[in-house]
């Protein structure tokens, strides 16, 4: 026996019980209860599909009995019986999970139908060819969710249908050739399933709700889960509810929509509706629909109703709706409302726009648009300053460019993905079935379809660019080619899609930064009033630098010196350096270096005038900057070839060779490096200090206001932060003509060692600022290598939820966290209020991100395009 009430009313429930009777049979109550024409009926609650699942798939007799109760309800509020001769009672079982999951898991419409109720039915609505339709579609849907059926066999069977009957709609389809589909549908399921087709309509009603109940567990669905972090135990409510019909005739309809555009976020009901139609017809790119507009000539009446339903439950949500109708016999019918998904570039003007109509606070506001969305903002986008190959034009159904081989075929598309080839997916329609191609590809192009078709919504849940309804087109399956008015287009060739225009282009385009728009601006504006941890960036150019100001950045939390060492002229000079046996010799090799390192910090300090600049002194073992031991004795022996053993340049060459030799090293990631080699070669840190004091002190002159904050990498040992820092205030004081001056310099180091955060109180007397340098303390932490982790066990790991995540883009709270947090507390207590940050990959993850807020830290670093990522995840924190 369970004490659970494992059925709610439509008029039970309401919108806070998603947990219990997930968001559809939730938001169905609550547009009840405000008094919305909403058909009536109830849920079976997900605690019932849980305990069904541990009962091994099978429904109780409680249940059961309690489905039976509710329905005789149903009956009384329609006036019609389940199973009844002469006036039968439909209903739709659908699924309804807690987290909307669309188009993911079953739904059976029409459901009460058989041979005998379908007559009471034409009867009772004086309406044949509706209640064979009914019937028909009812025979497929069921056939396909519950006895699954390969759906193509009724398709084909339709479409041959169709040709003798020489129509090309749905809708044109006859009395009588609708008897003759429904007896072949009715053959197909003998065939397939060795019955006849289930016509008891209890029995249809108990097998829908097992089927929904195993929807959740389908293949698509775990998919949709894995992609967007959805736990895979919650299970879905059941809801029963009695049918109406968008099918009847010409009076009748069905549509979708939003209460603002899904794209763009513009205000204006945007909405799509297909005339004598019934319920997936729209979603599923039937036939393309018509404007909502549409609908208000054919409808006006519940034309005028819809708009003020819509407005009124955008009010009631306070956020924009997804929202699904039917008319029957020109009467409206809501059928689902739930907040709409949305591009990142509607998220941020909506949230904008509701708190500028004061239907929201700009906290709320902040809390609309998911941090990773905004990274989306910054994808490139298509040069328009270029002659463009238009080929022809669909929706613009998600925003954004893409360019790609043209495949039709989802397996075809991840194939090719996985081989890392870049493909544009082209199909009449998509269905739940694409998901992994959709994944795989760039972007989606589909002929039929409108705005709020399957490949639109996942397309803008995922951010990728997507065009539907580009009817101009023809997917020609068979010989694998796509037709454009008289164009033909084969697999294989490349052509690019523009999600914002809706245009089809042939070839690859050129691409531009778009940068934040104004919107945009005006939301990260609002998450930096909110008193958070900062946002800086990684930044090891002047470019970079600059985009950082761009995004937002107040200040640079990691410039890496190493990479300034690179390049044709300044690689020769640095492995002058390396190969260098004498000091002196080392010191003439680096003072040729010192003019490129000055350049390059003027630059990037002139960049982030009157922000800090934490510069890192050099960091990575010297054999990364010289030739591999392979190569070198390759050009050993072509030297022996062409000069003879005892030649100078062979000579040179023997040297390098033992010199590389010498600097080899069986783990170079714990070996000689960082703050080491500026003990061992104190030359290399000198020389850098003095570049970073000459490039200060000619900013000084030119009126700006540089902030340097030398930062020495891999100290474990006090002692050794105490030695360079002495060394390097020698230099600066050397550099700078007053007090003043000397305060914009800072000198701490970087937390990357266990060793260094347990022991951070002794080494705080010697620091003013601590960065955790995250990626070498997880390594270090963990024992983990990250490039052997990442391509050898992490991935297993993952799966097999031996760890939670990769430690490498979130932080492991539990270990490395508690390296820092010990870190933190032992180094405020020697000194209290030292600037803290975190640079590393974690400094641009929005979980980590509130892990840093939470224990304290000044501020993240994270590369310039994650910076506006970091500001809203930062605001969210300390909402
Ligand atoms: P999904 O979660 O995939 O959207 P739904 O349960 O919402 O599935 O149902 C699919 C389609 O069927 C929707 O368009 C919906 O409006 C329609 N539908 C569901 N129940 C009914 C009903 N009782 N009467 C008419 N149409 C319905
Ligand atoms: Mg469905
Ligand atoms: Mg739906």
């Amino acid at each position: 026996m369970s004490k659970n009430k494992l059925i709610y009313l439509f008029s039970e429930g309401n919108k806070s019980m998603k947990t219990l009777l997930g968001g559809k049979g939730a938001n169905l109550a609550e547009m009840m209860s405000i008094g919305l024409p909403v058909p009536p009926g109830f849920t079976v609650t997900t605690e019932a599909c849980n305990e069904y699942y541990s009962k091994g798939g099978t429904i109780t007799q409680d249940l059961k009995s309690e489905i039976f109760k509710a329905l005789s309800k149903i009956e009384e509020d329609t006036d019609k019986k389940f199973g009844d001769k002469l006036n039968p009672l439909l209903v739709s079982v659908r699924s309804g999970a807690v987290i909307s999951m669309p188009g993911m898991m079953d739904t059976v419409l029409n459901l009460g139908l058989n041979d005998e109720t379908v007559k009471g039915l034409s009867k009772k609505t004086d309406n044949e060819r509706f209640a064979l339709d009914s019937y028909r579609r009812f025979i497929q849907m069921f056939g396909d969710v519950v006895l699954k059926i390969e759906h193509h066999l009724f398709e084909k069977q339709l479409d041959q249908i169709k040709k003798r009957y020489n129509v090309t709609e749905d809708t044109e389809l006859t009395i009588e050739a609708l008897k003759e589909l429904i007896d072949s549908y009715k053959q197909i399921t003998k065939a397939e399933t060795g019955r006849e087709f289930p016509q008891e309509p209890k029995e249809q009603l108990l097998l829908a709700i097992q089927s929904v109940f195993d929807s959740w567990n389908n293949q698509r669905a775990k998919v949709y889960r894995d992609i967007h972090d959805i736990a895979h135990d919650l299970g879905t409510a059941v809801n029963i509810q009695a049918m109406v019909f968008g099918n009847m005739g010409e009076d009748s309809g069905t549509g979708v929509a939003f209460t603002r555009n899904p794209s763009n976020g513009e205000k204006e009901v945007y909405g799509e509706f297909l005339l004598n139609a019934q319920g997936e017809d729209v979603v599923a790119g039937i036939r393309t629909p018509k404007s909502i507009d549409q609908l208000e000539k054919d409808f006006p009446k519940a034309y005028k109703q819809f708009m003020e339903v819509s407005a009124l439950l955008e009010k009631h949500y306070q956020d924009m709706q997804d929202i699904e109708f039917t008319v029957e016999n020109k009467k409206l019918y809501l059928l689902q409302t739930r907040n709409g998904k949305r591009t990142a570039e509607a998220a941020v003007k909506i949230a904008v726009d509701m708190y500028n109509e004061k239907l929201i606070t700009k906290k709320s506001a902040l809390t609309r648009v998911e941090p990773n969305q905004i990274a989306h903002l910054l994808h490139p986008q298509i040069d328009l300053e270029q002659e463009l190959k238009v080929l022809t034009k669909g929706l613009p159904a998600s925003p954004g460019a893409a360019t790609g081989e043209l495949v039709f075929d989802s397996n075809e598309a991840e194939e090719l993905s996985s081989q890392g080839k870049k493909v544009i997916l082209v199909r009449p329609e998509t269905t739940p079935d694409d998901i992994h191609g959709i994944v795989a590809a760039e972007g989606i192009l589909t002929t039929r379809g409108g705005m709020t078709s399957h490949a639109a919504v996942v397309a803008r849940g995922m951010g990728k660019p997507c065009v539907t309804g580009c009817d101009e087109a023809r997917v020609d399956l068979d010989n694998q080619e796509l037709k454009v008015n008289d164009k033909i287009i084969q697999k294989g060739e490349i052509v690019s899609i523009d999600g914002s225009t809706g245009n089809l282009i042939m070839g690859s385009v050129k691409l531009t930064d778009p940068g934040l728009n104004e919107e945009c601006q005006k939301l990260l504006k609002w998450a930096d009033e909110i008193e958070s941890v900062g946002v800086r960036a990684n930044a090891d150019t002047p470019e970079d630098a600059k985009k950082a100001r761009e995004f937002g950045a107040t200040g640079i939390g990691l410039c890496r010196t190493e990479h300034m060492f690179m390049g044709t002229e300044r690689l020769p000079k640095i492995q002058e350096m390396i190969i260098s046996d004498s000091e002196i010799e080392r010191e003439e090799a680096l003072e040729k270096l010192l003019p490129y390192q000055e350049q390059d910090f003027y630059e990037i300090l002139k960049a982030m005038d009157g922000y800090p600049t934490t510069i890192r002194l050099l960091d990575p073992p010297l054999h990364e900057f010289l030739p591999n031991v392979h190569s070198v004795k390759k050009d050993l022996d072509k030297l022996i070839n062409q000069y003879g053993e005892n030649s100078h340049q062979v000579e040179q060459q023997r040297q390098l060779l033992n010199k590389v030799r010498s600097l080899e090293e069986s783990n170079p990631m714990l070996g000689f490096r960082g703050c080491r080699l500026g003990i061992l070669y104190p030359e290399i840190y000198i020389m850098q200090a003095k570049a970073i004091a000459r490039a200060a002190k000619t900013l000084v002159d030119e009126g700006y206001t540089p902030k340097p904050e030398i930062m020495i990498p891999l100290v474990g040992h006090d002692k050794e932060l105490v030695i360079l820092k002495e060394m390097i205030e020698d230099v600066i004081e050397k550099h700078t003509r007053s007090e003043h001056e000397q305060k914009l310099y800072h000198i701490g180091t970087m937390l990357e060692l266990p060793r260094a955060c347990v022991t951070a109180d002794e080494i705080a007397e010697h620091a003013e600022f601590f960065s955790f340098g995250t990626n070498d303390l997880t390594q270090t932490a963990l024992g983990y290598s990250r490039d052997d982790a990442e391509g050898k066990f992490l991935a297993h790991y993952m799966q097999n939820e031996i760890i939670p995540e990769n430690p490498f883009m979130t932080i492991d709270q539990k270990g490395v966290g508690e390296l820092i947090t010990t870190a933190v507390d032992k180094a405020s207590r020697t000194k209290p209020g030292i600037k803290l940050g975190v640079c590393g990959e974690h400094g641009g993850d929005s979980q980590s991100i509130e892990f840093f807020y939470k224990v304290g830290l000044n501020y993240v670093s994270c590369s310039p395009f994650r910076v506006p990522v970091a500001r809203l995840s930062a605001a969210q924190a300390a909402l």
